[in-house]
């Protein structure tokens, strides 16, 4: 049997019960194919069987106590995936379905996403089973104070250097870095990314995951000789990538018309194209309702409870950005009837399996891992800043986030063309991270 299929297969009899872990890894695993079983050597060093184990996982208790003085227990976890081009670098998710299969299959990602930034990143991912929904501020205070009470012995500069995801924003990032400090006595401001920007956070982290994702799309559009000018974009979530997106796609000339959230989504006919919805989408997720109903209550617009945004209006592109799996085979069935042109994750594994499928050709298809790389880029331009102790100007990081995409798209292209599959992003996203790893690994032995 060929090397790919039986490290699949060892993996699916290992951990049958880690499906988002399993989908994420036998997605990427495939497509190195052309690529490992050609050369004996990555069979020969088991680069792939030490490529699906993470290096460390760390798992603990998170007790806190709740407004009322209830004691309340999570689990907090943080996956040290790979870091043989780095230290590991990653987010925290904070959220309900948080499970180990999630945030391996995150970690997993994050390595091969690290690789495509040029920057000197090993992958890993955090988090907790801690629904922030509904919290007050001092709750996520004290959660986010006995988080780190465990977490500050794993972490550091030169280790590990946890971020942002899904439940995880500014607030967080703050609360998190103040008690690092106050354990370790030291200001390692390259510990965290994602920080306030008068502690030694990067301008532009807000808003580069969505920046980038848009800068993306408009690479991918510019190989067909065309751009985002003028089109029809979808959005879900309304969280930080979402508001990214809506930002840059309009300042690109584009009209974002949807928004969603657990409860169901909004179509916006006009678009959410202005400084005033741009900073109620910021209002809404601050107040912890996880809600997208207040907007259409606020601005008039449609509210389609329990919905998703892809069937109901025709768009030219499509920006997941909210969870994994939100598009899946039938949305993508209506996206390809309705002539939609582009497919592009800035969520983490966005598209369901069945969803890429039917899509990844017919449409063009941008992969998580390629297409939301802006994020943790910046997060990157942010530890280089934190060490040189300077900031950069606006126009600086932009400059390099906006190389970045293009390097990344660039890099997903060749990659393709050379693994004779043209403009299969997917694939092209996973051999060029492999390739760069894995000759890491390579080269430092069997660790
Ligand atoms: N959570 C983000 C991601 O999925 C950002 C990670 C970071 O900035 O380290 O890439």
């Amino acid at each position: 049997m060929g090397y790919v299929k039986t490290v699949i297969e060892q993996l699916h009899s290992k951990y049958p019960w880690e499906k988002e872990f399993l989908q994420a890894a036998t997605e990427v695993l495939e497509s190195l194919d052309v690529i490992v079983e050609k050369d004996p050597k990555y069979r020969d060093a088991k680069i792939l069987e030490r490529l699906v184990e993470p290096e460390r996982t760390v798992v603990f208790r998170v007790p806190w106590t709740d407004d009322r003085g209830q004691i309340q227990v999570n689990m907090g976890m943080r996956i040290e995936f790979n870091s043989a081009i780095g230290p590991y670098k990653g987010g925290l998710r904070f959220h309900p379905a948080v499970t180990v299969s999630m945030l391996k299959f995150l970690g997993f990602e994050q390595v091969f996403k690290n690789a495509l930034t040029t920057l000197p990143m090993g992958g890993g991912k955090g988090g907790s089973d801690f629904n922030p929904t509904g919290k007050s501020e001092n709750e996520i205070m004290h959660f986010c104070q006995s988080f780190m009470t465990e977490l500050y012995r794993h972490i550091g500069p030169a280790t590990d250097i946890p971020a942002g995801d899904v439940g995880v924003g500014g607030r967080e990032i703050g609360f998190l870095y103040g008690q690092y400090k106050r354990i370790t006595n030291r200001f390692d401001a390259a510990t965290l990314t994602g920080k306030g920007l008068s502690f030694g956070g990067s301008i532009l982290r807000p808003e580069a995951t969505g920046y980038g994702a848009v800068y993306f799309v408009e690479e991918m559009l510019k190989t067909k000789g065309d751009s985002i000018q003028g089109k029809t974009v979808g959005v879900s979530g309304f969280g930080n990538v979402s508001w990214g997106v809506c930002k840059k796609a309009t300042e690109l000339g584009a009209k974002v018309i949807s928004l969603s959230g657990p409860d169901g989504c909004i179509i916006d006919p006009d678009g959410i194209g202005t400084e005033e919805k741009w900073a109620y989408m910021l209002e809404m997720r601050a107040s912890g309702h996880d809600r997208v109903k207040d907007y259409a209550d606020k601005f008039g617009v449609k509210f389609y409870p329990g919905a998703r945004p892809w069937d109901i209006e025709p768009m030219d592109i499509a920006i997941p950005s909210a969870f994994q799996n939100e598009l899946n085979e039938e949305n993508a069935r209506n996206l390809l009837k309705n002539d939609c042109k582009v497919i592009a994750e800035a969520s983490n594994m966005g598209c369901t399996p069945e969803a890429i499928h039917l899509i990844n050709g017919p449409i063009m298809y941008g992969p998580g891992k390629a297409v939301n790389a802006g994020g943790v880029a910046v997060s990157g331009l942010e530890m280089t800043q934190n060490t040189i102790r300077l900031s950069w100007r606006p126009e600086e990081v932009d400059e390099k986030l906006k190389w970045i995409m293009k390097s990344i798209h660039s890099q997903c292209l060749s990659a393709a063309e050379a693994a004779n599959d043209p403009g299969n992003y997917a694939k092209g996203a996973n051999i060029a991270g492999f390739l760069k790893v894995a000759e890491a690994m390579l080269a430092q032995g069997n660790v």
